[in-house]
């Protein structure tokens, strides 16, 4: 099966979103990344999601990226007796250390140094910044509050505290403790949340020993001042805009975002733009028009991949939500401005040789008739410059290497194929050939372009480029090595 979309989908797992049918229901509208929040659920419950994606993955034959957000120092307030309750303007409410189930009147916040940090007059803002209270009064175990903005309080809501400095630690001991569990558990991304400087990227990277790729949340101002080396130290970025539009003003959400996607194009590393994208598609099967523009928006911008988060988690209409994020993507690209804008936007540091061979790539396959271009890649990075190109014409990513064909799957415009090992240009020639054929990208008729690093086996080689016939029989009498 082969998308006809570039700009990758990808889908927050939860209750709305956890069975065998779902999820492939989930990957059949377009998903190519699932999500699994580890600030929800029990590692059984992610356990048990992993393996169904896993399963999907084997039965429709398509590499299928999965990611594991770690919680980082997020406060959340605990459960609730009734699941939720709802503040009204003006009401007191209390949060404290009692580990009691909440109520209309409390709930638990379970973070001890909050309250000590706490001053009176600062402002709370719970879900994402939905509902507001602010601090009459605390001790060092509770604070008594007034609701200012009202709205449902539900099961472990977030809580930012953007007045006041918290002494928190990138990674608490729940997160190495996750992080432990995620990479053994086999997942392709990390997430790490709340990260505010590149040292913090280097922790999680020693635990992670290359297990997952690391994936910085932007959703701290710090962050957003460190972007440039917090980008270096990472291998893809999320602009996490639920707890940036909290943390800065709202209205320089947009702006930072723009900046944040075009940074990662130019260094050739995968950006995810989340949160609220089609909000209102959890509770109706249509979305505003608003939404359906920030969609576009994004992808105009030449984002690698767009998100749903309680849409598909928790949401009545998951795949409708996934199915109208497909939906804006080919109408956005088949528009001759998007074409426009992204070639505009196309630059970058071109220094290397691989740099060199993607970039005529794209321009032969440009200029001649060519279907496809076939890149193999071993650590994905080759394919990763073939994308910050944004080609016109199809990119098959080839790769031997299961974890990179996942990997890759939130990249733009990589169609990611594992395929056997090859010793020799020839041979990735006809594999291409064939897969280019078989995959439903060209006719035997047709051409194609094929890039590779020789010898073979060795990351960053990438030296060789081909135009090919896509019919095999033509390959072996022209090729003889
Ligand atoms: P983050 O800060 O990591 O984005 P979040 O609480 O905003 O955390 P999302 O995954 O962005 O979580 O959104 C999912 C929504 O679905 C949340 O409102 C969450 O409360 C709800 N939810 C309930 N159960 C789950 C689950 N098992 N996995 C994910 N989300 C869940
Ligand atoms: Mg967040
Ligand atoms: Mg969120």
């Amino acid at each position: 099966m082969r998308r006809t979309r570039n700009v990758k989908i990808v889908a927050t797992l939860g209750p709305a979103s956890s069975s065998y049918e779902m999820i492939r229901a989930l990957h059949e509208a377009g998903t190519d990344v699932f999500r699994l929040n580890m600030s929800h659920g029990t590692h059984d419950d992610i356990a048990e999601r992993h393996k169904v994606i896993r399963a999907v993955e084997n039965d429709v034959g398509r590499p299928i990226g999965i990611l594991a957000d770690l919680q980082g120092p997020k406060l959340r307030v605990g459960p609730f007796a009734n699941g939720s309750e709802d503040l009204e303007e003006g009401q007191a409410f209390r949060l404290d250390l009692e580990g009691k189930p909440g109520d209309a009147t409390r709930v638990q916040l379970p973070h001890r140094e909050i309250f000590e940090a706490l001053e009176v007059g600062a402002t709370l803002l719970v879900n994402d910044g939905k509902i507001r209270l602010r601090v009459e009064e605390h001790g060092p175990d509770y604070a008594n509050c007034t609701v200012t903005v009202s709205g449902t309080i539900s099961d472990r809501k977030g809580v930012n505290v953007p007045d006041v400095v918290l002494p928190l630690a990138a990674l608490s001991e729940k997160d190495k403790i996750d992080l432990e569990f995620a990479c053994e558990l086999g997942v392709d991304w990390l997430a790490l949340s709340f990260v505010q400087r590149a040292e913090d990227v280097f922790e999680a990277r020693d635990l992670a020993k290359g297990r997952a790729a690391l994936m910085s949340k932007i959703e701290k101002p710090a962050a957003v001042k460190a972007f440039d080396a917090i980008l270096d130290a990472s291998d893809g970025i999320m602009v996490a805009r639920g707890d940036l539009g909290v943390e800065c003003p709202i209205s320089a959400v947009p702006p930072m975002q723009k900046r944040m996607v075009r940074k990662c194009r130019n260094a050739a590393k995968p950006v995810i733009v989340a949160t609220q994208m089609l909000e209102s598609m959890i509770e109706s099967p249509i979305p505003t028009r608003a939404e359906v523009s920030d969609v576009a928006a994004a992808i105009y911008e030449g984002t690698d991949a767009v998100m749903l988060s309680a849409e598909s988690a928790v949401g009545q209409y998951p795949t409708e939500a996934v199915a109208t994020m497909n939906n804006v993507a080919i109408e956005v690209e088949n528009d001759p401005t998007y074409r426009d804008v992204i070639d505009a936007s196309r630059g970058g540091p071109k220094q290397s040789v691989a740099d060199g061979i993607v970039s005529a790539a794209r321009e032969i396959a440009e200029t001649a008739d060519i279907k496809v271009i076939c890149c193999y890649s071993q650590s994905g990075s080759t394919a990763s410059l073939v994308a910050r190109e944004r080609p016109h014409v199809p990119i098959i990513a080839m790769t031997s290497k299961l974890g990179t064909a996942r990997r890759m799957a939130l990249t733009w415009g990589l169609h990611c194929l594992k395929t056997d090992e090859v010793d020799r240009f020839k041979s990735a020639v006809l594999n291409s050939a064939r897969a280019a054929v078989s995959e439903g990208f060209a006719d035997p008729s047709d051409f194609l372009v094929v890039t590779a690093g020789v010898p073979f086996g060795k990351s960053g080689t990438t030296n060789i480029l081909r135009v090919a016939p896509c019919d095999e029989r033509l390959i072996i009498p022209a090729d003889p090595e």
